[in-house]
């Protein structure tokens, strides 16, 4: 099946918001094995969109529409598709009442034009919304399939995953199966160093390897007749890639290091403090992104300046001018500091050099202590991380929360 992509909104052209739902439907439809071809952005223009249609409709299979289902005027991905295929729009009725009883509920008015959301070209299916007002669509015809979605990542997502997909892998007589390895502590291309005979000496499974800002990924893919048949290939995969970079790994699905380290956390009932100089809250962000953290999160103190790092937790000033705020010994008073003021079981702390300015030879930017205490126990790593100011303190952070996990 051959597939793509088109996203419709002039806020993508000019640079407003990031194409972030063409990314997330790649990554999601290849995982099923299907190929993108094209990923084409449009304006919210009738005929520029008509265009781009034709030409769709002419070299794909399936193509994915996102963006341009709302009530206003600009909104136009319906209309242009049902023009496309010559179809008439309906009123659906159901689709009517849903989008009457939104309103009802936030006590909002309706106006005319969210009754346009209810309207559908004739033989479509609809995808249902449960996050927006706009339904999507499923339109199969002559031979190709149209999926319409809302723009909003929040209400694309859900629609795409918990009806596109199961619907799509129905079609395809192959099956694509896909595990994901979150890996701290280890770069991209060492991975891909532990792991190079493997990569390059499979078809199936196919394993490749991620980076993001501050996380680096293992996928690998098996496709069969049946799940157990990739089940057990991708079983069989898992044996070598673990016995190679097993101590790495610290989730074998898509989380984040934080939201593994806080459930394990909460699970333990281990309380936690932090003191962060470099990070600057980061750490403590990361933790109270997490639901019900505040069982376990005790406090976390952004010292940032010296003064603080002494009225706060106590740093002792001959510290500070004698070996500098960015110093194993000021991060291991930051921790007794923390360990003394609060009834906490693990105590972190962060303090380095982010950058760009205020490096020097003898402590260059990327120079970061990160700190943990735990029952008795402390323990500082100095690491000289690469990158500009948002990378040095995501690393940072996640340095801590890699040596929490640990
Ligand atoms: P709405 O009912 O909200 O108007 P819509 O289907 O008409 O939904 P758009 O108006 O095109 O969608 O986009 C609404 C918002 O969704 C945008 O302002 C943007 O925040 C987000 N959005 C749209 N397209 C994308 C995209 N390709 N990637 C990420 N976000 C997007
Ligand atoms: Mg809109």
């Amino acid at each position: 099946m051959r597939g793509e992509i088109i996203n419709v909104g002039t806020e993508i052209l000019i640079g407003d918001i990031l194409n972030s739902n063409a990314q997330y439907i790649s990554r999601e439809l290849s995982r099923i094995g299907i190929s993108i071809y094209y990923h084409t952005t449009v304006g919210d223009n009738p005929t520029r969109l008509q265009q781009v249609l034709q030409q769709a409709k002419e070299r794909s299979d399936l193509v994915v529409l996102t963006g341009g289902l709302g009530p206003t005027q600009d909104d136009l991905t319906k209309e242009s598709v049902a023009e496309l295929f010559g179809l008439d729009m309906i009123l659906h009725e159901e689709s009517k009442v849903k989008i009457q009883g939104f309103f009802q509920r936030i006590s909002a008015e309706m106006t005319q034009n969210n009754l346009k959301q209810a309207y559908m070209p004739e033989g479509a299916r609809i995808i249902p919304n449960d996050n927006g007002t706009a339904p999507g669509i499923l339109l199969e015809k002559d031979n190709k399939i149209f999926i319409l979605l809302p723009g909003p990542p929040r209400e694309l997502i859900p629609m795409f995953r918990d009806f596109c997909i199961p619907y799509l892998q129905d079609k395809s007589p192959i099956k694509f199966y896909s595990r994901y390895y979150k890996i701290s502590g280890l770069g991209e291309s060492a991975l891909e160093d532990r792991l190079l005979d493997i990569i390059d000496g499979q078809t199936n499974p196919t394993i490749a390897t991620y980076a993001k800002p501050g996380e680096v990924m293992l996928r690998i893919t098996a496709n069969g007749n049946t799940s157990e048949e990739a089940t057990k290939l991708l079983d069989e995969m898992d044996h070598q890639v673990m016995d190679r970079i097993g101590s790495w790994v610290y989730a074998k699905e898509d989380l984040s290091l934080h939201e593994v380290v806080a459930s394990m956390l909460m699970e333990k009932d281990c309380s936690i403090s932090v003191a962060e100089s470099c990070t600057g809250g980061l750490i403590a962000a990361k933790l109270t992104e997490i639901p019900g953290i505040s069982s376990i999160f005790h406090s976390g103190i952004v010292c940032y300046s010296n003064a603080s790092k002494s009225d706060y937790l106590g740093v002792k000033e001959e510290t500070l001018e004698k070996y500098g705020a960015v110093s194993r010994e000021c991060a291991m008073e930051m921790l007794a500091g923390l360990l003394k003021n609060n009834k906490t079981k693990i105590a972190v702390a962060t303090t380095g050099i982010a950058g760009p300015g205020g490096g020097s030879e003898e402590k260059p930017v990327g120079l970061v202590f990160v700190g943990i205490a735990y029952k008795g126990k402390m323990e500082v790593h100095e690491v000289r991380l690469h990158g500009n100011r948002q990378q040095i303190q995501e690393r940072s952070a996640n340095m801590a929360f890699n040596m929490v996990r640990k």
